[in-house]
């Protein structure tokens, strides 16, 4: 199996380049966020105390994640239930990175499902930790980032398109205050990952930088 693993910031674009990379390699796309969103979900509907990781250690062996995969791509699904929009908000947002994602037994109630999804196809895994814990052994890790303003630009201009009125100045505080909760899992770039800061790259030159770094590797591998 070929695993290529890409880590960054919040609002870098992983997701949407990581879906395009996928579909122009034919590999299976994986949103590790979702499931940690999935169990924050989780979390705030049984009303459980975020800041007693011992009380939500205890809630998870309840807690059924999975995901399956329609021609939309990705579905998360929560019990038998698909949670993929719920998930989105902000205020599951902010009680992942907050809270839920720094819980040692959330990582570990995780671990396992991420590396059997990329035993059973050659996949593109987005999120924090993915090529230095996950898939340390990934053929092809990438950092993806971008400035703090160029990824408060794009939010913000992402929110407008969907008709939320939003004000950058409040978009670049919330990337930040992001960045403050996810440096944990952030702080460990594996040595061997290539960084693509995507600061004034288009989208499609981006998604092109990651398929022929892809294709490099796989000629070699
Ligand atoms: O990638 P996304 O923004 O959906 O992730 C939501 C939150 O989940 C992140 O802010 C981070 O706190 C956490 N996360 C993580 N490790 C991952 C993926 C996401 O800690 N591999």
């Amino acid at each position: 199996m070929f695993a290529i693993a890409i880590d960054g910031p919040a609002g870098a674009g992983k997701s949407s380049v990581a879906k395009a990379a996928a579909t122009a390699l034919g590999f299976t796309y994986v949103d590790t966020g979702a499931l940690y969103r999935t169990i924050a979900l989780y979390m705030l509907e049984a009303g459980a105390n975020l800041e007693d990781s011992q009380a939500v250690a205890a809630l998870l062996p309840q807690v059924e994640v999975s995901i399956r995969y329609s021609p939309q791509g990705q579905r998360t699904l929560l019990g038998g239930r698909d949670v993929s929009e719920e998930i989105r908000t902000q205020q599951v947002s902010m009680a992942t990175s907050r809270w839920v994602s720094h819980i040692p037994a959330v990582r570990a109630f995780l671990l396992d499902l991420q590396r059997e999804l990329a035993k059973r196809a050659n996949v593109v895994m987005d999120g924090r930790d993915i090529g230095s814990v996950i898939l340390p052994d990934a053929q092809l890790k990438i950092f993806l980032t971008a400035s703090p303003e160029e990824r408060a630009a794009r939010r913000t201009k992402q929110l407008e398109a969907a008709g939320e009125p939003a004000d950058f100045n409040q978009v670049l505080r919330e990337v930040i205050q992001r960045d403050r909760q996810d440096q944990e899992q952030l702080g460990v770039i594996p040595p061997d990952a290539v960084t693509v800061d995507t600061t004034g790259m288009g989208f499609d030159q981006v998604v092109d930088r990651l398929t022929s770094l892809a294709r490099e590797r796989m000629g070699t591998f």
